[in-house]
């Protein structure tokens, strides 16, 4: 004993600690300050902030300095510390929760009224013995306070406990767990500390600690951890729906006895316990470990993202801090250390937020290169999506991205189809496309989702043990979702995007989340744009490019033909008679027509072929890459499959059809388009073959029809 006397009497180093800790918390609440207090979890993580703050910057300075003459007021901010921690605590767990704030306001309530009785004097005495300062409190106030302590704190870790066992995704379990767990331990060990408040034998004077002293404060922390045990224990069992503990657990009475008890507790604390402990401080550390771990491993919050921050604080505020010592310890006028003080001040307000800018920006560079990598390729993923007009290029990229680089398992793109009208799957991954099905624009999940207009997890659909949507629920799991984002374009929702669990079980933190959604805004204008330009390209009736775009597309063909020295195939397609058709079963059923004929062409060609409507009732096909006898079996082939079609009411039809093909390689032996000439040169080149290609195929065509029709003529081969 003799030996722990010695160590403990000396406590500096401790209390160095205490407050160091307490400073880098206080600088973590200036960092949410930063954020802003719009996340619920913010304002509850301030508010925990700031108790920690009152508690440990109160508690490190009267551990370091005894003697200090405000010792009396640095007692009574600790004591609002630790008496509003339990209400911060609280509120931090329903805000996780996301549960309606039942008893929040009460207990708030509560700690407002023993603050200010603080003030009026309920604090009998600050005593100092080798752990520090206490503030001592008269009786009753101590068991009260002491048993408002113990009920909300168990109520708080009762609710984690139900959170961890229910929750549906390991990141929230885990999550969950260690926010539970490691709290469970520092409260369970940090009993000790309360003896120092509630003992009547606090403050007494060198006692002689004797093994019988210590035998009776184990046995009455033992008493409190069985009793909190017990109550996690009919929690536990209330959620595997025990009747009985669900009858306890929701009975009112049971918080009546729940305070009745940890008054009791609190009394015979009060009455026997001693205040001396060598164990509590480890619990507490043993506690810091776990949640430290906890936020590390399962990211509760961005901390590369908050030590990159801190590490900035501290090196400007150590350098600052340091030249301002070294100015007053050298100086020895007072007078001038006055004036070099306010101008230092002036100095640093001037110099500090540039110098924050500097020091973050090499932080950011240097020491977390990976990370910043790492959300810079989402942001510039998000930013090239865009920009592409391709359908099925921008789908490949997306899936690139959701999947190698946020390394998500499974997601699955959902479109709100026109047509249709329902929300369609057009991109997925990892989901067995048995269990994909399309939602209906009024499913509950969609609704759901409107209402809310944020991301919503899939723990998100469970209040009290109870699924609140089975319907949405079957919706998460055949997409195998953990949270979905919704895709909002002009206040209307266009899309949903469901994204499963991190590969290799790892988490995604809040970040992630609004890189995503980041992402899932930008995908949803790229696809709209897409979208347009496809309306813009194709033709209202048939759905084949118009013919600006076939015009434009022929001379970027004719000049990647030339620049390879292949063949570029082209036909020209007329309907035979079709006059007769309007004519005699009107306009209507012409059009009609038009749009089957348009779906055999469409059959017919392959996907790198370039069908459009020329004219009113005329069709051009490029087919790159295509020399004359495969041109001419092609346009046999559109034919025949046209002559045997039983167009709708029996109606019988047939094409005629004019084939040209160019050569490449004998274009590009004309001097015109020798290495030597300029682009413009080979523009007016290629506009001029574009030309007598068309020239030709109309001639082929025209030919086709004076011969009888039903045919395919073919143009031959030029090159100029
Ligand atoms: P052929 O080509 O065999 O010489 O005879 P045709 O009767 O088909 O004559 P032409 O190629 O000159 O066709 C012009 C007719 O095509 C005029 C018009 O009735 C019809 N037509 C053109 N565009 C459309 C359209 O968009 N819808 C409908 N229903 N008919 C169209
Ligand atoms: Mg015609
Ligand atoms: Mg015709």
């Amino acid at each position: 004993m003799e030996a722990l006397d010695v160590y403990f009497h000396n406590l500096v180093p401790y209390g160095l600690m205490t407050l160091l800790t307490g400073v880098i918390i206080f600088l973590i609440s200036l960092n949410l300050i930063y954020r802003g207090f719009k996340a619920p979890m913010v304002r509850a993580t301030f508010l925990f902030c700031i108790c920690l703050v009152l508690w440990l910057i109160s508690g490190g300075c009267m551990i370091i300095a005894p003697h200090f003459s405000f010792a009396a007021h640095l007692g009574r901010s600790f004591f609002f510390g630790w008496v509003f921690i339990p209400v911060a605590f609280l509120n931090i767990a329903y805000v996780f929760i996301g549960r309606k704030e039942k008893y929040l306001l009460v207990f708030f309530v509560l700690a407002v009224v023993f603050a200010i009785a603080a003030l009026l004097g309920v604090i009998h005495e600050v005593h100092h013995n080798y752990f520090g300062f206490y503030a001592k409190l008269k009786f009753p106030w101590n068991i009260i306070i002491n048993a408002y302590y113990f009920t909300v704190v168990g109520y708080a870790l009762g609710l984690l406990y139900v959170e961890y066992r229910r929750a549906s995704t390991s990141m929230r379990r885990n999550q969950a767990w260690f926010l539970w767990f490691g709290t469970s331990i520092g409260f369970m060990f940090g009993l000790s500390e309360t003896n120092y408040v509630v003992s009547s034998m606090a403050g007494m004077e060198e006692m002689l600690i004797t093994w019988r002293m210590h035998g009776i404060n184990f046995f009455l922390q033992l008493l409190v951890v069985i009793f909190y045990v017990m109550e996690i224990i009919s929690y536990h069992y209330a959620i595997k729906k025990k009747k009985f503990f669900i009858r306890f657990i929701k009975s009112t009475n049971v918080l009546y006895s729940l305070i009745l008890m940890n008054l009791l507790l609190s009394w015979l604390m009060h009455r026997f316990a001693y205040p001396l402990f060598p164990w509590g401080h480890a619990g507490i550390i043993v506690a810091f470990l776990l949640i430290s771990y906890a936020i590390l491993r399962y990211r509760l919050i961005d901390v590369t993202d908050l030590f990159q921050r801190l590490l900035v604080y501290l090196v400007l505020s150590a350098l600052f801090f340091g030249i301002w010592v070294l100015f007053i310890t050298y100086t020895t006028n007072e007078n001038t250390s006055i004036l070099i003080s306010i101008l230092y001040g002036l100095l640093i307000v001037a110099l500090f937020n540039p110098m924050y800018v500097l020091i973050q920006r090499f932080a950011k560079r240097v020491v977390f290169p990976k990370k910043l990598d790492y959300q810079k390729t989402i942001m510039d993923m998000s930013m090239k999506v865009v920009s592409v007009l391709d359908y099925q290029r921008l789908l490949e990229i997306i899936n690139d991205t959701i999947v190698n680089i946020v390394g998500a398992s499974s997601f699955a793109l959902l479109l709100h189809d026109e047509e249709s009208d329902a929300f369609m799957p057009i991109a997925t991954y990892g989901v067995d496309s048995a269990h994909m099905m399309p939602l209906q624009p009024m499913h509950d999940l969609l609704r759901f989702v409107r209402l809310l207009n944020r991301e919503i997890f899939k723990d998100d659909l469970e209040e009290d043990g109870e699924i609140l949507s089975p319907e949405i629920l079957t919706v998460f799991d055949s997409y195998r979702a953990s949270f979905v984002i919704p895709m909002t374009y002009q206040a209307s929702l266009k899309g949903v995007l469901f994204i499963g669990e991190r590969k290799n079980n790892d988490l995604y933190t809040l970040r992630d989340v609004e890189l995503l959604k980041i992402l899932a805004n930008h995908i949803v204008i790229a696809l709209d744009n897409a979208r347009l330009y496809e309306l813009a390209i194709r033709d209202g009736l048939t759905r084949l490019y118009i013919s600006r775009f076939f015009q434009q597309r022929i001379s970027e063909e004719i000049l990647n033909t030339i620049r390879a020295g292949r063949f570029l195939s082209f036909l020209m397609i007329d309907i035979d008679h079709f006059k007769m058709v309007n004519d005699t079963y009107g306009h209507q059923k012409g059009d009609q027509l038009l749009k089957e004929l348009a779906h055999i062409i469409t059959d017919q060609v392959r996907v790198v072929d370039i069908a459009a409507r020329y004219g009113g009732e005329e069709f051009a096909i490029i087919l790159p890459e295509t020399d004359n006898a495969h041109a001419m079996a092609i346009a046999e082939r559109i034919r025949k499959k046209v002559e045997n079609t039983e167009f709708g009411m029996g109606i019988r039809q047939t094409v005629s059809i004019g084939v040209v093909t160019l050569d490449g390689k004998k274009a590009s032996d004309r001097e015109v388009i020798s290495k030597n000439s300029t682009r413009t040169a080979v523009r007016v080149m290629a506009e001029s073959i574009k030309t007598e290609m068309i020239q030709i195929a109309d001639k082929a065509l025209y030919d086709a029809k004076k011969t009888g029709r039903n045919k395919c003529v073919n143009g031959g081969i030029t090159g100029m």
